[in-house]
């Protein structure tokens, strides 16, 4: 009432004439609050408190222009396995990571940065594999800003090349193509580039607009290449951030080391992150006691993509957390036990993803428009078959997408990947493994099991029209 300047018993007396029968000190769904607000024409926002905390923090301030200055592109590798991108990782660093500089021995951990051999600096996320990637996005971190997709080239693309291309593309992240063991005699890069033509995926040879780099990760052939690819890539992004502010970025890895207390290593994503700030990642925060770079060596401040260990966190918080930097500790603590409280009541409130029978009371609130799906199955002609009429399904009020779609069971990686496009999981003829079992019941996500391709069609398609019946 008080935020569409009207009475409280003018409010009351809507609801009564809506058939809600409603008392002062009640509270209202989201669901009512809709229906009420626009009997007295308002429109309804919701934000939720994460957001409300969010919009406080002083580090996520919008910039202004002339304080934006270019930053280093940040990327992942990604592939199939045994495909190269260890190899890849490991000679990147030993040939780009100055020797002989404070620290001398690099440590592992979890990313490092290089400077090309054009002067650039790259900064690289060396947890390699489409999983990290996607449990990190699944937080909501957006931390990759261009993928290396890994191919061998005495091999195929294989499921997980496919898989790793459909993670960048819905991550909305531009893809360098890696054609790697070209020193194999039995290697054949034109049939590599032949069978990604068939995924799509078009490489500027091809007259495509995929950048694509033949490579050895054992020689190091063609490795500065694909770098200054990269670099390229990232040209067009056209990347920058302010570093005067305090630092914001994400958490890469946490863990508790038995003699310093718990190191966490965190992307600065802008801002600059100075020895002393008091960081607040998810619900965990801390006085910096001392950074350390990949190399060892203690660093003072650091600035925008760039990944640094910190010690000093209360506790460990997830990789792919948000981090911001506090004013004061009293802020910081006040913060992480509201966002602790948050975590506590969503764990016991609704779910956080889509379901079928979740798509009717959306529809309702007129905030669904894409219905995203995953499609698995025991064979690709069933799978085809599957997501072709799914796709069919759309309609002008909701666009069906299939997101991904592949061959074989269910796997945690399937489920990451709707966890951070919220996405409901198609499997006919196929089951989830125990740990994508698990997973989906921690990411709330909803996996639909088929025998009958009709049947999965047959409730896609009520759900589409709100007519689901709920499970009781
Ligand atoms: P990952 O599973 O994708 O991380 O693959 P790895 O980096 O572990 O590589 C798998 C195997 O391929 C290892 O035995 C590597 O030594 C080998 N390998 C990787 N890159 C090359 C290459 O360019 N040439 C050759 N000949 N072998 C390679």
């Amino acid at each position: 009432a008080s935020l569409m300047n009207v009475s409280v018993n003018d409010v009351i007396s809507v609801c009564l004439n809506l058939g809600m029968f409603v008392s002062i000190n009640q509270r209202l769904d989201a669901e009512a609050i809709t229906i009420i607000a626009d009997e007295f024409n308002y429109d309804v926002k919701f934000i939720s408190a994460e957001e409300e905390i969010e919009g406080n923090l002083i580090s996520n301030e919008e910039d202004v222009e002339e304080d934006l200055k270019p930053r280093a592109p940040i990327v992942t590798i990604m592939g199939h396995v045994d495909h190269g991108k260890t190899s890849l990782l490991d000679y990147i660093r030993k040939a780009k990571v100055a020797a002989g500089e404070a620290g001398g021995i690099t440590q592992h951990i979890g990313a490092y940065d290089v400077i090309t051999d054009s002067g650039k600096k790259i900064t690289f996320l060396d947890t390699p594999g489409h999983e990290a990637f996607t449990a990190m996005r699944a937080r909501g971190a957006k931390i990759t800003d261009v993928v290396i997709i890994v191919v061998a080239a005495d091999d195929n693309v294989m499921p997980q090349t496919k898989e790793a291309i459909n993670h960048a593309q819905s991550a909305g992240v531009p893809i360098v193509i890696a054609i790697n063991k070209i020193d194999k005699p039995n290697a054949n890069p034109e049939k590599i580039r032949e069978e990604l033509a068939k995924e799509n995926v078009l490489v500027e040879e091809w007259g495509g607009k995929y950048q694509s780099q033949e490579i050895s990760a054992k020689s190091g052939k063609g490795i500065d290449e694909l770098l200054e690819k990269v670099l390229l890539e990232a040209e067009l992004l056209d990347l920058k951030a302010n570093p005067k502010k305090k630092a914001v970025g994400s958490v890469i890895e946490a863990a508790l080391d038995k003699g310093r207390g718990y190191v966490a290593t965190v992307m600065v994503q802008a801002g600059t992150l100075k020895i002393g700030d008091i960081l607040l990642a998810g619900a965990h925060y801390g006085r910096i006691k001392a950074m350390l770079n990949h190399k060892g060596a203690r660093v003072k401040e650091v600035g925008p993509s760039t990944p640094v260990q910190i010690l000093g966190l209360d506790g460990a918080p997830q990789a792919g957390e948000k981090f911001n930097v506090m004013e004061s500790e009293r802020d910081a603590r006040e913060i992480a036990n509201k966002r602790e409280q948050i975590l506590r009541e969503q764990s016991i409130r609704t779910r956080r993803h889509i379901t079928l029978d979740e798509i009717g009371r959306r529809l309702a609130l007129d905030s669904f428009r894409e219905l995203n799906l995953i499609v698995k199955g025991d064979v690709d002609g069933s799978v085809e078959a599957l997501a072709d009429s799914l796709l069919r399904l759309s309609t002008d009020e909701v666009q069906v997408r299939i997101i991904h779609k592949g061959v074989g069971q269910i796997s945690e990686a399937d489920v990451m990947l709707a966890s951070a496009s919220d996405a409901v999981i198609v499997g006919f003829q196929v089951r989830p493994s125990v740990n994508a079992r698990k997973a989906a019941e921690n990411e709330e996500i909803e996996i639909r099991l088929y025998s009958i391709i009709y049947d999965a069609i047959n409730e896609v398609k009520d759900a589409m029209e709100g007519m689901l019946a709920p499970k009781v």
